[in-house]
This record gives structure tokens, C-alpha cells and sequence, in this order.
């Protein structure tokens, strides 16, 4: 019998309630919608011919505590909350996890007011168990490491979000609804009792849809008739990994303090589930949404950043970040020097290519990064227009938050 999700399986013409998107957060949503509304018929459309494809299989994998994020957002809200769902959904269902700690390091004391700013941030948004360790304390933890001082994180640790995805889409259709792939949806069109999703496979008429389209995010939006600001500008994140006779040199995770200004972590070393120890990622602005190949431009997604005028005031702003992050993507030593500043021993003929990732990071028009997660509305739609890192760590929270506004907007009956 053919699996109900399988690429090519015909969309349903009509339902209730339409998830554009399989990544992780799509997904997640898709069951937070079939468990409050068993009733209604629930679809998923995804582009692609595999779910996660895109950010939620090519990440660090890392399951955040919540310690960065500015006290009072939704990104610590959120992430905190869905740090501890994650951890017992993956014990519930049996994927791999662990809460193996983290350490984030100061090297030299110009980091210890950030350092201080950090500790602050984490005790306000309730991260469990953070301290502020010496430098002898951090050698006991990761005797690889170097520091001043370091925070330890002893919640932080890593699951494996493709397998997390697979498994909320088993949900979604154990609940009696469809996960479509293979049906990239090209065309929204308001109708007055429904939403016409144009897509590869035909039409779907919904309801109500929820549009969680990661790095095409704002396309999808502008096409419901939503404001085109902010865009999408997709962030190129590489990774090295370390070779295997070498991974001993690190524990779990070793981080920097990261630059206040950019809502990027800063390049650090994370083992994962598969006991790989990942180094990265870059944050090189791409010239496609889907740029895993270095050099990868696509007109359309190349015109829509370069025609942006906030990427123009980004750049001037920040040309010599990204001057630095150009050399870090083109030479793998630089990549290694940077990680070096945290495990002195690394050497370049340590590591290995890895995989790239692709940010979706929304940008304004005024040309700033935009760090909180983003959600929008427009007629019959609820639209996650910005959700960069941490929503995996967040994806069940997040769709418990978009539930409910569903709740609210649509008028649903639970
Ligand atoms: C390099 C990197 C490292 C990261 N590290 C971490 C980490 O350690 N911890 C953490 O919590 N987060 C991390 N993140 C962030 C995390 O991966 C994302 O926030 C999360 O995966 C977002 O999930 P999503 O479902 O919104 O997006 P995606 O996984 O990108 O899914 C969006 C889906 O929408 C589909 N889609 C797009 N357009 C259409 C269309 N027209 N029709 C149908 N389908 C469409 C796409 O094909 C895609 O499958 C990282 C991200 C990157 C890139």
C-alpha cells in the first residue's frame, strides 16, 4: 500500500485547515492544529519530495536553554517552554537526544561585560541550572577548552530534528491528516469563504492555512497579500567537522560569547547525537535560498536581496563582518583560527568539510536583522514570517502560540 505521504500522492481538493511547509515547524503546528480540532481536516503542503530538507535538516541540532535571547520575546518565551518539550517528546518517541551541556566561553576579559549580560538574560528568561564557572571549572568541563570565565549550561544538549519532523508528521497523519509532498503551493488566492492554494498537484481550497515556508517565508505572505517587509535574506552557514580521531578534544558544546549586534551565536562546536563534533557555521549573505552549494545564485532570490534596500543599509553597516565571514567561508583555515580562540590545540589538518545550512533571516526595510520570531496575519492566513534559531528548539511551543492565535483569528471551536 502506497505511504499516505508519499511525493506525488494527490492533494486533497477541499479541508479545513492547510500547513504550508514540512520543516519542523509546519509540522509541529500541523498536529497542534489535528489535536485542538480533531474534527477538522488537516493538510500539509510541502515543496520538496522529503520533509526537512531545508533548515530543519541542516542544522547544529542543538536544543537552546534560552540563556541569549532578550528577556520578556517571544524567542525566550518560547524557547525555554519548548526546550522542555522537545527533550520529553524525543524520550516519548524514542529519538535520539541527549542534554549533554554547554559551555559558553569568554576568552579574554573585552567579553566578560557580554559574559555578564548573558548570565543576566539566562537567569531572567528561567534557564535551568546556569552558573558562572572559573576558568579552572571550565578546564574540569572541557579540558580542551581555554577561558577567563565561562558559563555552563548543564540543560542545553541535542536531538535530532529531521527524526523529530518525521515523527510529527506520523502524528499528523495518525490524526486522519494528509502530508503532501512534491507540491510546492505557486499561487494564493482570497476567495470569500476560502483560501485557493495553486500548486503543483492541482488546487487546494482551505479554510484557514497556516503558512510556515522558512526561507520563502515572505514570498508566500506577499502572495496572501501581505506587506513585503520584512524579506527573507538567506544567511550561508558551512560547517567543518572534526575528524573522528580528534573528536575527544571536545566534551558537548563549546560556544564564544557571541556579537550583541547580530543574532548569530558565533562559530562554536557542538557534538551531536551522532557523536560528530560539527564546527561552524559561517554567516555569508547567499544569492539563493537554497545556496548549499558555494557560488549557488538564483536571479529571482539574487534580485530580491540585492534590490532590498535594507541589505544595502546592512552592508554599510556591517561591510568588515562581512568582509571577515567572506574569508571564513573561502578559507577553511580562518574557519579553524576562529574556532581555535576556544580549543587552542585545533589544527587545520584537523578537521573536514561538513554540510551547509541556510538561514531564513527576516531583514526590514530599514536594514535590521530582525532577532525576534515574527508571526503575521492576512485574510484566512497566519503566516511564521521570521523563524530562524532557536525554533527548532521552540517548534512545539511555537506551535502551540500559533494554535492558539489560529484559535482567536479563525474562530475555531476547540
Ligand atoms: C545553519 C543552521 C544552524 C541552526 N542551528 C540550530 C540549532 O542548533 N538549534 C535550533 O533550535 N535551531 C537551529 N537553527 C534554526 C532551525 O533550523 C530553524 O529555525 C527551523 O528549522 C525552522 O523550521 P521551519 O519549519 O520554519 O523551516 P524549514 O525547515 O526551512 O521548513 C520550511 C519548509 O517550507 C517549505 N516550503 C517553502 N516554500 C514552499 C511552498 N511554496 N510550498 C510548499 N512548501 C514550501 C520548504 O520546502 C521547507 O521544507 C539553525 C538553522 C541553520 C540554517
Amino acid at each position: 500500500m502506497p505511504s499516505p505521504d508519499q511525493p506525488g500522492r494527490e492533494a486533497p481538493q477541499r479541508c479545513d485547515l492547510a500547513i504550508v511547509g514540512g520543516g519542523i515547524v509546519g509540522l509541529a503546528v500541523a498536529r497542534e492544529l489535528s489535536k485542538c480540532h480533531p474534527r477538522a481536516s488537516v493538510c500539509v503542503l510541502e515543496r520538496e519530495s522529503e520533509l526537512a530538507t531545508h533548515q530543519t535538516g541542516h542544522s547544529s541540532g542543538v536544543v537552546h536553554a534560552g540563556i541569549y535571547y532578550e528577556p520578556g520575546s517571544l524567542k525566550a518565551r518560547l524557547c525555554v517552554q519548548g526546550a522542555r518539550e522537545m527533550f520529553d517528546y524525543c524520550a516519548e518517541r524514542d529519538i535520539a537526544h541527549e542534554r549533554s551541556g554547554k559551555l559558553i566561553l569568554a576568552s579574554d576579559a573585552s567579553e566578560l561585560p557580554a559574559l555578564d549580560e548573558l548570565e543576566r538574560r539566562g537567569r531572567a528568561n528561567g534557564v535551568p541550572s546556569l552558573r558562572r564557572v572559573d576558568a579552572a571549572e571550565a578546564s574540569r568541563i572541557e579540558p580542551h577548552a581555554r577561558a577567563l570565565a565561562a558559563l555552563h549550561s548543564p540543560s542545553t544538549g541535542v536531538a535530532d530534528y529531521p527524526a523529530v519532523a518525521r515523527a510529527l508528521a506520523r502524528d499528523v497523519r495518525e490524526a486522519g491528516g494528509a502530508v503532501v509532498r512534491g507540491c510546492p503551493v505557486e499561487n494564493v488566492e482570497v476567495a470569500t469563504r476560502s483560501l485557493r492554494l495553486a500548486h503543483a498537484l492541482g488546487t487546494t481550497e482551505a479554510t484557514h492555512a497556516v503558512f510556515c515556508a522558512g526561507a520563502w517565508a515572505d514570498r508566500l505572505a506577499v502572495l496572501a497579500g501581505a506587506d513585503p517587509d520584512p524579506r527573507i535574506v538567506p544567511f550561508r552557514g558551512a560547517y567543518l567537522r572534526l575528524r573522528p580521531e580528534r573528536r575527544h578534544l571536545v566534551g558537548s558544546m563549546i560556544y564564544p560569547v557571541p556579537d550583541p549586534s547580530l543574532p548569530f551565536l558565533g562559530i562554536h562546536l557542538t557534538r551531536n547525537t551522532d557523536g560528530e563534533v560539527l564546527i561552524g557555521p559561517t554567516a555569508l549573505i547567499a544569492l539563493a535560498r537554497d545556496a548549499y552549494r558555494l557560488g549557488r545564485v538564483r536571479r529571482r532570490d539574487a534580485l530580491d536581496t540585492l534590490t532590498w534596500p535594507g541589505t544595502w543599509r546592512l552592508v554599510g553597516r556591517f561591510w568588515a563582518t562581512g568582509v571577515s565571514e567572506l574569508h571564513r567561508a573561502a578559507v577553511r583555515s580562518a574557519l579553524v583560527r576562529a574556532a581555535a580562540r576556544l580549543l587552542p590545540e585545533l589544527e587545520p589538518d584537523d578537521v573536514e568539510p561538513a554540510f551547509a545550512g541556510i538561514r531564513a533571516q527576516a531583514l526590514g526595510r530599514d536594514g535590521r536583522l530582525i532577532d525576534d520570531f515574527v508571526f503575521s496575519r492576512t485574510e484566512r492566513a497566519l503566516h511564521v514570517r521570521n523563524a530562524p534559531s532557536p525554533a527548532a528548539t521552540a517548534s512545539l511551543a511555537i506551535a502551540r502560540h500559533v494554535a492558539e492565535e489560529a484559535r482567536r483569528v479563525f474562530g475555531l471551536e476547540a
